[in-house]
């Protein structure tokens, strides 16, 4: 596991990033939720279900189609290049 000097938490309501400033989740925080949950899907996403049910109410801009393809989209969706290599299966 790695060390994390700063969480990053989403800001609320916006949802932003309270490190960087990017749309929650932002990049640094996906790579170390892939990392906590080593490349589990399932697990991620369940997860994360209960922030998009929050996040749906509070980002009226945002069609429930976006926010779901925010938050959780990405999950069985490496970005180019992978995760930088740190993801390694483990038996839960
Ligand atoms: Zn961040």
């Amino acid at each position: 596991m790695g060390d994390y000097p700063a969480l990053h938490a989403p800001s609320r309501p916006d949802w932003a990033c309270t490190v960087c400033g990017d749309e929650w989740p932002c990049p640094t925080r996906k790579r170390q939720l892939v990392e906590l949950f080593g490349g589990n899907v399932r697990a991620l996403v369940g997860y994360l279900r209960p922030y998009l049910v929050v996040a749906n109410t509070e980002l009226g801009r945002l069609s429930t189609r976006q926010v779901v393809e925010r938050f959780i989209g990405w999950c069985a969706r490496p970005p180019r290049g992978g995760w930088g290599g740190r993801v390694r299966k483990r038996q839960v």
